[in-house]
């Protein structure tokens, strides 16, 4: 991996947010300077190590606070600074997040000692308080993740398995799917190097194979478009390693991963979008069940788009996907996406989307609240949020995100407690089913209410595996 330099950082920085440049370059100088002698284990400055932090937040578009403290961010803990020093020669809000980061520092997740608990819910729990200090942490980690091979064969896997388990989850939750998928791949390389190597192999043989379709297509799509003065963009994408290597372990061949390779197409705006899936089936025919509207019904983590699978050149399945330009940032970077198109307050609107949006954060709170133990804390949180997931439809059609096991009484308490007190009987996919029945992808649940039922029955706590369940039951039991 190429490392930056400061002119690289203030060129990009440059690009999106000239005021802050010279702010973002008195950081630079103000860590170089602490850092001074300061090594890291491949033998070059420890300061390479913050400036490319930096540089993967302004790639991100980060605001100028943010990109201060990925500068600072090893300050406090390798240096004689203090955090009264950062706020006097820069702000409180740097400050802060320098001190965010750096209270999550010394994170172990694989090991149990009590300290490490400790720190694994600071830095899960430190979401609530400013999401900024998680997309610094994720972006420290990602550095780090590309310069393992400096690192010990211990360390390589200790951290590969830590990023594994507790950043990619966070990534996903806030739509961060380039760092996500990114930390993925390289966490998978050095944990199991050969599988690793094996399937990339493959996969650049297939796209290889492919190239030729692929642009055979894009072509002819963009043409349509043209034709019809769309503006446009279309790139092709393959999965991720890890991601083709997770649908292989789930019984699925190489040949019938139907989106394994992808056609981006980025449009202006909405309207577009379907006029572009009218003209890509108009040309080549979809497999009909693959198709997905995630514009009219978002992701759980805000992620839009439509999907459809369809037979391309030579019978080649391919996904494409179609999307607006905000929609493409989005799928990237996520929450972080605010820091483009809400500049100055970015912040607040990220912490209030997250309140009001995404699905994950009611349950983390409630874990919180709930949890005072800090290992209960912790396996509560990967059992319930980090582990798989499925995703039900209410009867509306909106998309209700469980953790795998889920009930329908869970899903009651989700929807709203008064919906989980009234229960009466609940209905899978048209039919009854037991309370107690284990919910799957895709299953479309109704509950069905009766103002005059007795609430919960104690034997409900045994059929859940959510907190926010087991606490609504267990608050009506007390009344
Ligand atoms: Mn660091």
């Amino acid at each position: 991996m190429r490392n930056v330099s400061i002119e690289a950082l203030m060129q990009l920085v440059g690009e999106y947010n000239l005021e802050e440049c010279e702010r973002v370059r008195k950081a630079y100088e103000y860590a170089k300077v602490l850092h001074e002698n300061q090594f890291r284990q491949s033998g070059e400055p420890y300061i390479n190590h913050p400036l490319n932090v930096a540089y993967i937040l302004a790639e991100m578009h980060a605001d100028g606070d943010t990109l201060c403290a990925s500068l600072l961010h090893d300050t406090l803990e390798d240096t004689s600074v203090t955090k009264e020093d950062i706020a006097h020669v820069f702000n409180k809000n740097v400050a802060n997040l320098v001190d965010g980061v750096t209270k999550i520092s010394k994170l172990n997740f694989s090991s149990k000692q009590a300290q490490n608990l400790a720190n694994t819910r600071k830095i899960i729990t430190s979401i609530t308080e400013d999401v900024r200090i998680i997309i610094i942490k994720l972006a420290d980690r990602l550095h780090n993740m590309r310069t393992l091979q400096f690192k010990t064969p211990f360390k390589q896997r200790e951290n590969a398995l830590e990023t594994m388990e507790i950043f990619v989850p966070l990534a996903y939750y806030i739509g961060a799917y380039r760092i996500k998928s990114e930390l993925e791949d390289l966490s998978f390389r050095y944990l199991k190097p050969d599988l690793y190597h094996s399937l990339d192999e493959k996969k650049r043989k297939l796209e290889m194979e492919n190239s030729d379709t692929l642009k055979e297509m894009l072509f002819k799509i963009q043409t349509m478009l043209n034709d019809r003065d769309i503006p446009n963009e279309i790139k092709i994408r393959t999965k991720n390693i890890y991601g083709i290597y997770k649908r292989l372990s789930d019984g699925h061949k190489l040949a019938d991963i139907h989106d394994l390779l992808a056609l981006k197409i980025i449009v202006d705006e909405i309207e577009n979008c379907y006029l572009t899936l009218g003209l890509v089936h108009s040309k080549y025919y979809p497999v009909n069940d693959k198709f997905k509207d995630y514009i009219s019904n978002p992701k759980t983590n805000m992620y839009r788009s439509l999907h459809t699978t369809v037979f391309g050149p030579n019978d080649r399945l391919v996904q494409t996907q179609i999307r607006t330009f905000n929609m493409d940032r989005v799928a990237s970077f996520g929450l972080a996406t605010y820091w483009d198109i809400k500049k100055g307050n970015a912040r607040e609107v990220m912490q209030k989307d997250l309140k009001e949006k995404y699905q994950f954060f009611k349950s983390l709170v409630e874990i919180n609240s709930m949890f005072g133990d800090n290992q209960e804390f912790v396996l509560q949180i990967k059992k319930e949020l980090f582990a798989d997931k499925i995703y039900v439809y209410t009867s509306k059609g909106d998309i209700v995100e469980l953790p795998k096991g889920a009930t329908p009484i869970d899903f009651a308490y989700k929807i709203h407690t008064d919906i989980g007190n009234t229960m009466v009987a609940a209905m899978v996919n048209e039919e009854y089913v037991d309370v107690g029945y284990p919910l799957k992808n895709k299953d479309r649940v109704k509950i069905i209410t009766d103002d005059l039922s007795f609430g919960p029955r104690e034997e409900w706590l045994s059929k859940v595996v959510t907190t926010r369940a087991r606490k609504k039951i267990r608050e009506f039991e007390r009344r």
